[in-house]
């Protein structure tokens, strides 16, 4: 046995004995490609645990946003620290991921997500999570995944208050689309996180929801086992989850072709 495949059985104990990953399992996180866009709170904690995991030290982890590090994101942005401040956030989260797994292929992209970026963003990426903070963004990360056939993990959190539903083209499932296509940034007024505020832990705990969903998509996970058509809500105040059934709009983009 060589050398690689002596420390993959230690480092990755955990999940070679575990229902539903195993051997073949830790192989498919190994050699997945996963775009994580968004190095903020939500995309901090979801880097953290993929890194942990294994994802993308045979593929690629790639990590995409345009924001450099301010203090107040040291709050909730854990993948980043005090010396970090003034920095691209891709390049410190890269570090900080690679400090945790250091056979990890990490890619940075310090793009801006809008209709023109998103389909080469998403190119060759097996899953994608949206770990952004704006929902012109989300549109057109959503429109460019739905156009490539990728699959999606959408997350929000704004105040005491979270939520995330996966997206799954082909599934029949409804997208971002279906469910947000007729809001705006302007409409969210006072409930944009930076009118709203945003308790620290609420990101992390939906970036978590998130990268079990990316994982679970590399695993192989059914429809039903996955948050397709279905938008989870939590209430960390109340500490209540809740669902929502959520079904695709048929004059959505991603139902064209499809009647
Ligand atoms: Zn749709």
């Amino acid at each position: 046995m060589d050398v690689g495949a002596n420390q993959r059985l230690s480092r990755y104990a955990r999940h070679l004995v575990l229902a539903r990953v195993g051997e073949a399992g830790q192989r498919k996180l190994a050699k997945a490609n996963v775009l994580v866009v968004g190095a903020g709170g939500l995309g901090s904690a979801v880097l953290l645990y993929l890194a942990a995991a294994g994802v993308g030290t045979e593929g690629e982890l790639g990590i995409a946003d345009s924001d450099v590090l301010e203090e107040s994101n040291l709050q909730r942005q854990v993948a980043h620290r005090q010396s970090d401040i003034g920095r691209p956030k891709v390049e410190s989260a890269a570090d900080t991921v690679k400090a945790i797994n250091p056979a990890l292929k990490v890619r940075t992209w310090p793009v801006r997500v809008d209709p023109q970026t998103a389909p080469k963003l998403v190119e060759g990426y097996d899953v994608v999570v949206d770990a952004m903070d704006n929902i012109a963004g989300r549109l057109a990360l959503n429109d460019a995944c739905v156009a490539a056939g990728v699959p999606m993990v959408h997350g929000a959190a704004t105040a005491w208050s979270g939520q995330a539903m996966t997206v799954v083209p082909g599934s029949g499932g409804p997208c971002y689309r279906c469910l947000f296509g007729g809001m705006s940034d302007d409409g969210l007024g006072p409930f944009a996180p930076r009118q709203a505020g945003v308790l620290s832990t609420v990101p992390g705990a939906v970036g978590c929801i998130e990268a079990t969903e990316a994982l679970k998509l590399i695993l192989g996970a059914s429809h039903e086992e996955l948050l397709v058509g279905r938008l989870l809500v939590w209430d960390a105040w109340r500490m209540k989850f809740c669902e929502v059934a959520v079904e695709a709009d048929s004059q959505c983009l991603c139902r064209r072709g499809r009647q």
